[in-house]
C-alpha cells in the first residue's frame, strides 16, 4: 500500500476481516495450538514467517496486525512484540551480544537497561560501558574491536539530553557497529529514527501506544531482514509471547495515539513554559526549551515532544522540601511510567544515578496528562506554596 500520513496509517492497515463480517476492530485471536490440515502442511510451515501460523507463541492474526502497524509507524519493515519494554531491550542484547563482546550505553539510559548492562558485565562475560549522552561523533574514540552495539535513548527519559543521532550512527557504522534506540519518548511519531541511520528501534508500548496505564508490552522494529532474523531467533528462544487481549488493547488505542501525543505535547509545553518563569525552578529540562542539553539536535531531528519533561529545583530547597512539594500535588499522582491520560510526578536522586552530574538541586520529572494545563499549573502553584 502507498505510504500514508502517520495519522491515517494509525487507523488503516491491511488487516482483512473474516468474510461477511466487516468491522473496524481487529479480532482477538487466542490460540496456543494452531491446527494443520495434514503432516505435509505442518512440515511446510515456518515459524518465522508472518504470512502463516504455526504456534500461538509466535503470533496470531491479532499480534501480526499490531506488529505490521508498529513497523509502519516507525518507517521500518519488521516488528517483534515482547511482554514489556524491558523485555524488548533484553531481546536486542541477547540477540546481538555474546561472551567477549562489548556494548556502549548512554550514561542517562533508562535505569533498568543499565541494570541489564551491569548484569551482562558481571555474569555473562560481556562488557557494558557508559558514554556521555552528548558525546556525538566522539563516540568513535570509545568503540573497540569487540564493540557490537551502541544503545541510544532520545532523549534520556529522566535528564532529557538529546543525543546527536546522525553523528553517533555515522561513527558506529564506520566501524561496523550497530545502533539501537529506545524511541519510547517520541512514540515513533516525533522521530524518524531509521532515516537518521539507526538500525534497531525499541518501543515501550506500555506508554503512548497503550495510552491506558493498563498494558505492559514492548516492540523491536528493524528494516534489515538479516537483523530481524537474529532478533526473531532470540524472541523464539526466550519464549517472549504476548497476550492477545493486551495486543488488542494497544490496537484499540493506536488510532487516537497521535491526537493524544499532540495534546500531551501542547500541555507539557504550556506547563514547562510557566515553570521556567518560577523562582523555585532553576532549569527546565524539556528538549523543546533552550536550557535542555541537545536542544539543537531536537530542533533538527524531531517534529514533536510529547508529555514528559523534568525540572531542577533551585539548590536552596532541601530534598525534604521538594518531597513535600510532590506530596502536596493533587492532580499529579506519584508513580512511574507515562503516556497515559493522567499526570504523574516523580522525584529522582539524579546525583546518585549519574557519574558526572554537575547540577545542584532536586530533579523532578513530570508526565503531563490530558488534564487542562491551567488546572495543572494551579495545582503546581498551590504545592509550591506549601513547600
Ligand atoms: C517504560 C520504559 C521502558 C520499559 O518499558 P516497560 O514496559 O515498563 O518494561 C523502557 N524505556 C523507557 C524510556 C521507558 O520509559
Amino acid at each position: 500500500m502507498a505510504k500514508k500520513n502517520p495519522q491515517t496509517a494509525l487507523m488503516h492497515s491491511d488487516y482483512t476481516a473474516p468474510a461477511g463480517f466487516d468491522a473496524f476492530p481487529v479480532a482477538i485471536h487466542h490460540a496456543s495450538t494452531v491446527l494443520f490440515k495434514n503432516v505435509a502442511a505442518m512440515r511446510a510451515r515456518e515459524w518465522q514467517e508472518k504470512n502463516s501460523y504455526t504456534y500461538g507463541l509466535h503470533g496470531t492474526p491479532t499480534s501480526f496486525t499490531l506488529e505490521a502497524r508498529l513497523a509502519e509507524i516507525e518507517g521500518g519493515q519488521h516488528c517483534l512484540l515482547a511482554p514489556s519494554g524491558l523485555a524488548a531491550i533484553t531481546m536486542v542484547d541477547l540477540a546481538l551480544l555474546k561472551s567477549g563482546d562489548d556494548v556502549l550505553l548512554p550514561d542517562n539510559v533508562y535505569n533498568p537497561n543499565r541494570e541489564l548492562g551491569n548484569w551482562l558485565s558481571k555474569d555473562f562475560g560481556i562488557t557494558a560501558r557508559y558514554y556521555d549522552p552528548m558525546a556525538g561523533a566522539g563516540i568513535a574514540g570509545l568503540i573497540q574491536p569487540n564493540t557490537r552495539l551502541v544503545w541510544t535513548e532520545a532523549p534520556g527519559s529522566v535528564s532529557m539530553e538529546v543525543p546527536d543521532l546522525p553523528a553517533i550512527c555515522a561513527a558506529a557504522h564506520a566501524k561496523g557497529v550497530l545502533v539501537a534506540i529506545d524511541n519510547t519518548w517520541s512514540a515513533g511519531l516525533a522521530l524518524r529514527a531509521f532515516d537518521l541511520g539507526v538500525d534497531i528501534v525499541m518501543q515501550a508500548l506500555t506508554k503512548y501506544q497503550s495510552g491506558g496505564s493498563d498494558v505492559l508490552m514492548g516492540a523491536v522494529v528493524t528494516r534489515d531482514p538479516a537483523l530481524n532474523q537474529k532478533l526473531q531467533l532470540a524472541h523464539m528462544r526466550l519464549g517472549f509471547g504476548v497476550g492477545m487481549d493486551d495486543a488488542y488493547l494497544v490496537l484499540r488505542s493506536l488510532p487516537t495515539m497521535k491526537l493524544r501525543f499532540d495534546a500531551h505535547d501542547a500541555g507539557a509545553r504550556t506547563v514547562a513554559a510557566w515553570l521556567q518563569q518560577q523562582a523555585q525552578i532553576s532549569r527546565v529540562l524539556h528538549p523543546a526549551f533552550a536550557d535542555c542539553p541537545g536542544h539543537e539536535n531536537w530542533k533538527r531531528d524531531f517534529t514533536g515532544a510529547g508529555g514528559l519533561f523534568s525540572v531542577l529545583f533551585d539548590a536552596r530547597y532541601s530534598e525534604e522540601q521538594t518531597d513535600c512539594f510532590v506530596d502536596s500535588l493533587k492532580l499529579f499522582k506519584i508513580g512511574y511510567s507515562w503516556g497515559g491520560a493522567n499526570s504523574l510526578c516523580v522525584p529522582y536522586r539524579i546525583q546518585g544515578m549519574r557519574k558526572n552530574w554537575q547540577d545542584q538541586g532536586t530533579l523532578v520529572r513530570f508526565n503531563i496528562g490530558l488534564e487542562d494545563p491551567q488546572d495543572l499549573i494551579a495545582d503546581i502553584e498551590q504545592a509550591f506554596n506549601l513547600m
